[in-house]
């Protein structure tokens, strides 16, 4: 007699389970304007992402093809899992003084967990996180990105 009531209670049972997974599938139904899904990539010149998401370390330049990198590695210091490479260079000025400048801001992306800790600890604010999302490619060695543009210099009046 036991044995016939679990059974009978596990069916009720698997029908409540039923009938509460099509109550949330026929709220979204019936309430489409609430859906928190988004077509993609149809929708990528509407697409929403929030202000919080990160995509990809960049270092922003200005149009004089200006950055605000000294080159001080802190970041790379900082990169849990040396997702950064800094490569120096010396400068010499008009009155032949030496001064360590960027040659490659290497950042590896394939790599980076987005923790953001590099652009926290960077003293000048010369890299920020970016939105960019779409990263898929064919050549894993395509994530390995110089940030500093070719051709480009520090700004003036930065310092470490
Ligand atoms: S976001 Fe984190 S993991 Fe990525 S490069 Fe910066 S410190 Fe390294
Ligand atoms: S990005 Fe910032 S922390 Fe990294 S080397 Fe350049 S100035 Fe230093």
């Amino acid at each position: 007699m036991k044995a016939i009531y679990n059974y009978i209670k596990e069916i009720l049972q698997g029908i409540w389970t039923l009938i509460t997974g099509m109550r949330v599938t026929a709220k979204y139904f019936f309430t489409p304007w609430k859906h928190v899904t988004q077509q993609y990539p149809e929708n990528r010149e509407t697409l929403k992402i929030a202000e919080r998401f990160r995509g990809e370390v960049i270092m922003p330049h200005n149009e004089n093809n200006e950055h605000k990198c000294t080159g001080c590695g802190i970041c790379e210091i900082n990169c849990p899992n040396g997702s950064i490479e800094i490569i120096t260079k010396t400068l010499v000025n008009e009155e032949g003084k030496k001064k360590r400048a960027i040659d490659q801001h290497i950042y590896h992306l394939g790599m980076c967990t987005f923790c953001n800790l590099c652009i926290k600890a960077c003293p000048t604010g010369a890299i920020v996180m970016d939105q960019t999302f779409e990263h898929a490619v064919w050549d894993r060695t395509l994530l390995t990105k110089v940030l500093n543009k070719p051709g480009s210099k520090i700004m003036e009046g930065v310092k470490e």
